[in-house]
């Protein structure tokens, strides 16, 4: 504002106006004053003169026109001013929010990529290069099934303030979405960062306690550090490589970064295109596996196992390619493939080689299957369209994905039951046994993992060991079947143990299904001069 430009003492058009013919000063004051508000110098006024004419009214009324334009003025600065503020705020919110997760309050992938960005720039000036830990959680999946989204969330805000709890106000956390966490050390070593990864892992092995829900949520974790001209996203995908590698070896593991980790990813991707395309291009195919009646040596049924006849690789095995199908989604047309061809082969034979009214075709499906409202549909749609009984089938379901026990799940077991078809849990010891579920879930068989049966001559006290399991399972209302049978000494163990039913290589390898054919034409015992003997050797049992 310009200071008030009225003299103090009074002018000479402050005497009084001229007399007639001369011009009156105060009208050039006027013009003048008038100009200098229009400039917006809002603090001009004039002096009224002593003659109260109404030049001096005009004078007064610019007068008070300037100050109600002084406080107008200054109230609209004022609220300038106050919006500017709010717009600089919401501007800072706004970066905030772009910047940060909203369930954790972590720095999100953005800030993440900035930080790393800025790290890698202050190394390339001489500071150490950073280092990048990627944590992604175990069995999350489960949590969110079991306990609902609700849970999922409190678990995920729950691992944020715990990882934060081992890093330093430098070091950054941030979630890249899902159940997938970074740690991001701005400059340090490969020893500091292990020793992150390794409290990291600490404090995510404590329960986490959620009103009337415990809930253990380990993590795989990939560490890489930094190394010069590497850009943010490279860090980003080598530590990504690293988490993948850990998470691959099984639970609650670091991996540190190494390039073959690279080629072998490759590798997994380049065949998860090429298994995509393999059912529609008829590659897989199917070997059988007698069930044996352990005192007759009878054959009871068969297991289908499913192989990939890779155009170039040969035969892969289905370890080999089974977890990958799981991964990337394939596994539900697999899994239905395998069904439909195995069933339709059932209904051949038994249409061909007479075979037993109770013989029973022994279908592997993967745990996700059983999230698939329309699988009791499907299945049932099958066993009438190659006429087949459904106590024909029975489907083997591994321990760890049947302990899980989510709604879909177990309403797909029981309908599964109702239709009258078998359900077996699959590598029973090798999973987290909790006895008490074995008589709670509607499973009628349970199949013995190998790893128990071939430490049997070897390991003292594993005799007692798999007689116990033997009879908890019987305890439980249960028929036991054991696999992984290669000796006769073995055959005979079980048998003596008063096992009713194994297989193995002993009585059989997997085989295809012509192969199968010939031998259930052939014969209905194997390795029966054997069994006379063994029998003529232990004539009591
Ligand atoms: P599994 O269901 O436990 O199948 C038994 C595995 O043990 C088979 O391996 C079989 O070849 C092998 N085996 C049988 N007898 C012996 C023996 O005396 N000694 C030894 N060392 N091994 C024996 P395979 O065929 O490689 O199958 C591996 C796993 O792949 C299966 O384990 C099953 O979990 C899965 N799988 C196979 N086919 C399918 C399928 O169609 N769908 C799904 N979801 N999984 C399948
Ligand atoms: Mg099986
Ligand atoms: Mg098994």
């Amino acid at each position: 504002m310009h200071p008030c430009p009225g003299p103090r003492t009074a002018p000479d058009h402050a005497r009084g106006p001229m007399s007639t013919g001369q011009r009156d000063p105060r009208l050039a004051l006027l013009v003048d004053s008038i100009v200098r508000l229009s400039r917006g110098e809002l603090s001009s006024r004039i002096e009224p003169s002593s003659a109260r004419d109404e030049v001096d009214a005009v004078i007064t009324g610019v007068n008070l026109l300037a100050e109600e334009l002084e406080q107008v003025y200054e109230q609209f600065e004022k609220r300038v001013e106050s919006r500017t503020a709010m717009l600089r705020q919401a501007h800072l919110d706004m970066m905030k929010m772009a910047m940060s997760d909203g369930l954790t309050g972590l720095a999100n992938r953005v800030a993440l990529m900035d930080a790393i960005e800025e790290a890698l720039s202050l190394a390339e000036n001489g500071d150490s290069p950073p280092a990048l830990l990627l944590l992604d959680l175990d069995s999350f999946k489960n949590v969110n099934d079991r306990f609902g989204h609700d849970a999922g969330d409190r678990v995920l805000k729950e691992v944020a303030s715990r990882l934060n709890q081992v890093v330093r106000d430098t070091d950054m956390v941030a979630r890249l979405g899902g159940d997938e966490f970074a740690i991001l050390l701005p400059a340090a070593s490969l020893d500091i960062a292990m020793q992150v990864a390794r409290r990291a892992l600490e404090v995510l092995a404590e329960r986490i306690e959620l009103d009337n829900l415990n809930v253990h949520s380990r993590a795989s974790i990939g560490v890489r550090v930094g190394t010069s001209g590497q850009n943010a996203e490279e860090l980003l995908l080598d530590a990504d490589t690293a988490m993948y590698a850990a998470k691959r070896e099984g639970r609650s593991i670091i991996k540190v970064f190494e390039p073959v980790m690279l080629y072998s990813r490759q590798l997994r991707s380049q065949m998860a295109t090429e298994l995509r395309g393999a059912i529609a291009s008829d590659e897989l195919v199917l070997h059988y596996q007698p069930v044996v009646d352990l005192a007759s040596h009878r054959i009871l049924g068969v297991e289908v196992l499913v192989r990939w006849q890779h155009p170039v690789r040969g035969l892969i095995p289905p370890d080999t390619f089974i977890p990958l199908a799981e991964e990337i989604g394939v596994i539900h047309d697999l899994d239905r493939w395998v069904m439909t061809s195995s069933l339709r082969q059932l209904g051949q034979w038994r249409n061909d080689l007479h075979l037993d009214e109770d013989f029973q075709l022994r279908v592997n499906l993967s745990a996700l299957e059983l999230k698939q409202l329309d699988l009791v549909d499907f299945i049932r749609g099958l066993l009438r369209e190659f006429d087949l009984p459904a106590r024909c089938l029975v489907v083997e379901i591994t321990e760890t994905a049947i302990v899980t026990r989510g709604e879909v799940e177990m309403y797909s077991l029981l309908s599964l039951k109702q239709l009258g078809v078998g359900i077996e849990i699959d590598d029973f010891g090798t999973g987290y046994s909790s006895i008490s579920y074995l008589r709670e879930l509607p499973v009628s068989m349970v199949k013995v993992d190998r790893s128990l049966l071939a430490e049997l001559d070897t390991r003292p006290g594993q005799h007692e060991f798999v007689a116990a399991i033997l009879q908890l399972i019987r305890a439980a209302g249960l028929e036991a079947v054991f696999e992984g049978i290669e000796t006769r000494e073995q055959a005979q163990t079980l048998r003596d143990m008063g096992c009713s039913s194994g297989q193995g290589f002993y009585f059989s390898r997997p085989m295809p299904g012509d192969d199968m054919a010939a031998l259930l034409t052939t014969t209905h015992h194997l390795r029966a001069e054997e069994h006379l003997e063994g029998a003529r050797s232990t004539p009591s049992r």
